[in-house]
């Protein structure tokens, strides 16, 4: 195992990450083909991997599922029939920069196009963040039309990774919502509590427990191997702070498609504080076909996991169909 120093700031942890191949397999004492680093792919999405999450990997080990989920290899530049930039159609919802309003009732605020990590199956790979993060100054019109949609009463803060905002502009955004008397809820789609736990500071906690709403955090983690006591801690904090903790998972090829891996994930959620929310099936994206798992296995799978675990552990099984007003249940 690599060691990390735990006294390092998240802000120095998310400025140290490792962007590029060659310094991850250096790390990991690996040799492995990728794609060429000059491979357009990798120049839109290059290698993005923080050091608490590097620690984690087994050291000579091409296989292991943490590494997998962001080694850029040569797969990724197969072509493959129904994969495309935007499998989702999000540029039909998105009505004002830096809103998304796809589902009934909720819109995503992309207050952010950075990641601690760059997970080389993520949807939003393609994304064209540079048209759609309005500057502080240009928001304004945005938080508009959260104001004048009465129909709004959650929103989810979304990106990139909300995350790796500093407390101050995070703190801007709630601000501004709680003058919104429809909206009640904030929601956070974030890996930051897995990828630097170091990120959930007093002031965060702080920040989040707000009484004016309630405050649902959705983490991001796909194997029971991302968790160690620092995330354990995190979650902790964000528990005591009141925040409903959820988790989110996608199902990936040779990452977490066994019924054991995932009855593990779910116990080592829940032993977290951490409920298993969904499993989402791939989002067919270009660039991510090696890690799509088909609905029958999927359903074979989630069958055998319902028969492993209590039902409160079984995530729904979804897949995200464009224009459609919530996640659809794949079984
Ligand atoms: S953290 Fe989320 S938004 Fe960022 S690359 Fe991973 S899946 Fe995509």
């Amino acid at each position: 195992m690599i060691q990390t120093t735990n006294d390092s700031s998240w802000q120095e942890i998310l400025a140290g990450t490792i962007k590029n191949t060659e310094e991850l397999c250096r790390r990991l004492d690996l040799k492995q083909d990728a794609l060429p680093a000059d491979h357009p792919l990798l120049k839109n999405f290059p290698v993005r991997v923080p050091a608490p999450f590097l620690a984690r990997m087994e050291i000579g080990n091409p296989n292991d599922p943490l590494l997998l989920q962001v080694f850029p290899g040569a797969a990724e530049a197969n072509s493959t029939p129904g994969f495309i930039n935007d499998p989702l159609e999000e540029s039909n919802a998105n009505p004002h920069p830096g809103i998304l309003h796809k589902y009934k009732g909720r819109a995503l605020l992309l207050v952010t196009s950075s990641c601690a990590i760059h997970c080389r199956y993520c949807f939003r790979r393609h994304f064209p963040y540079a048209d759609n993060l309005p500057g502080r100054q240009h928001w304004r019109e945005s938080l508009d039309y959260i104001a004048n949609d009465t129909s709004l009463s959650e929103i989810i803060f979304s990106g990139g990774d909300p995350l790796t905002l500093p407390d101050a502009y995070l703190g801007w955004f709630i601000e501004e919502l709680s003058r919104f008397d429809h909206i009640k809820r904030i929601r956070l789609h974030t890996r930051l509590p897995i990828m630097i736990p170091q990120r959930i500071t007093e002031s965060l906690c702080e920040l989040l427990a707000n009484p004016r709403f309630q405050t649902i955090l959705v983490l991001h983690s796909n194997h029971p191997g991302e968790f160690d006591v620092e995330v354990d801690e995190a979650c902790q904090k964000l528990s005591q702070a009141g925040v409903c903790l959820l988790n989110q998972s996608v199902l990936l090829k040779g990452i977490n498609d066994s019924p054991a891996t995932l009855a593990a994930l779910s116990e080592r959620l829940f032993s977290a504080g951490v409920l298993p929310y969904y499993l989402h099936l791939l989002d067919r994206v270009i660039g991510a076909a090696h890690f799509e798992v088909n609905e029958k296995d999927a359903s074979v799978l989630m069958k055998k996991l319902q028969a492993t675990l209590p039902g409160y552990l079984v995530p729904k099984l979804v897949r995200e169909i464009p224009g459609e007003a919530a996640k659809t249940l794949a079984v």
